[in-house]
């Protein structure tokens, strides 16, 4: 019998984030041939980006209403029990990002289904059950789980960690879902205000230059800003940064801040502590810049520059400013 694996996708300042295209990836790599994979889309003027989903999906369900335009857990679990009970889905994928953490449960309770967060591998062993490899103790360590039973599941994955999926054949067809306001919706956002910083996102950018506590003030993030802007970089700090009231929380990298994985993360005056290494451990290549030789970070550095990040970073801008 073919099952439906349902992926909830994400969309943020009109347009989809790349965590929607690997859950797509993760739901592929977990379901049986003959699954089929239907994506479900909430938002605000969301047609075209439906049809962008639709490239990947063999079905996607839109609920397109202007009040969707920003996360509302009522609203939008609303919307998505609509579509899931019309789907009876075998398994639904998020991303573990704060919407896929808030949707995730209430559907797992919805649909009385196991839940699994946080997925960062999917392994199979022939044709039996999906295993699920999740971090634990802040990256320390790795658990594999299987859901037992036969009945649904929910499954968060970390984003960074799946390739995006590769486009069917064939585009899958676009459908209009719909939907009923809950009778006793509260609106607890009113307004979005976006930092008018043009800057890459954090989670999603395939280059980081980080700033701990060794940049000494705020002026000091001035040249990791000047080399990210060279290498169409995210600026990402330490909670030491963050603390020191050096940069925004927003770019917090670790175990109670953003967790990236992109191909190149430059670690500036960072002296990589177990809470920072958990948001940043698994990046594919890191360059750690410090004073210090005997500092933790370059433990996991692959290449490790003994300097100060004052001079070394402004000879990193030039040189790449060359290439
Ligand atoms: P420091 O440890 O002070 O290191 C500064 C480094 O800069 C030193 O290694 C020094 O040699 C180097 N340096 C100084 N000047 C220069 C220079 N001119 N050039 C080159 N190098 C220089 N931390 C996080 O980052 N993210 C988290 O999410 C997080 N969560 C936490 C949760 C809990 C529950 C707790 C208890 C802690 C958490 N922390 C987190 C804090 C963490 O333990 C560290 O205190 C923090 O990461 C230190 O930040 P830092 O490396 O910037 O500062």
């Amino acid at each position: 019998m073919s099952h439906t694996f349902v992926v909830i996708a994400e969309a943020r300042g009109g347009k989809l984030r790349q965590v929607s295209l690997e859950a797509v990836h993760a739901a592929r790599l977990a379901k049986e041939d003959g699954d089929r994979v239907a994506a479900v889309l909430i938002g605000s003027q969301a047609a075209s980006m439906a049809e962008e989903l639709a490239a990947y999906a063999d079905e996607v369900r839109v609920v397109d209403r202007p009040e969707l335009e920003a996360y509302n857990p009522e609203a939008y679990g609303a919307a998505v029990f609509g579509v899931l009970d019309a789907l009876n889905p075998q398994a639904v994928f998020l991303g573990h990002t704060a919407v896929g953490r808030d949707l995730a449960p209430m559907i797992a309770a919805r649909l009385d289904a196991g839940q699994i967060s946080d997925v960062v591998a999917i392994e199979r062993d022939g044709a039996g059950e999906p295993a699920y490899v999740r971090p634990l103790y802040a990256g320390k360590a790795f658990e594999t789980k299987k859901f037992a039973g036969g009945g649904p599941r929910v499954v968060t994955i970390r984003p960074n960690n799946f390739p995006a999926a590769e486009p069917l054949p064939a585009p899958g067809t676009v459908v209009q879902a719909d939907y009923a306001a809950p009778p006793d919706l509260r609106t607890v956002v009113k307004d979005v205000v976006r930092k008018a910083s043009g800057a890459v996102d954090l989670t999603e950018a395939r280059i980081v230059v980080s700033g701990g506590r060794g940049v000494k003030s705020a002026d000091g993030f001035k040249p990791l800003e000047e080399l990210a802007a060279v290498l169409n970089a995210a600026v990402g700090a330490s909670r030491g940064a963050c603390d020191a009231g050096y940069c925004d929380y927003a770019l917090q990298i670790g175990q109670t801040g953003k967790v990236v994985t992109p191909e190149l993360y430059i670690a500036c005056g960072i002296s990589g502590a177990i809470q920072h290494l958990a948001g940043m451990s698994r990046s594919r290549v890191i360059v750690a810049i410090n004073k210090d030789p005997e500092a933790p970070i370059f433990k996991v550095a692959d290449y490790g520059i003994v300097g100060d990040l004052f001079e070394v970073v402004p000879l990193l801008t030039e040189e790449f400013k060359k290439a």
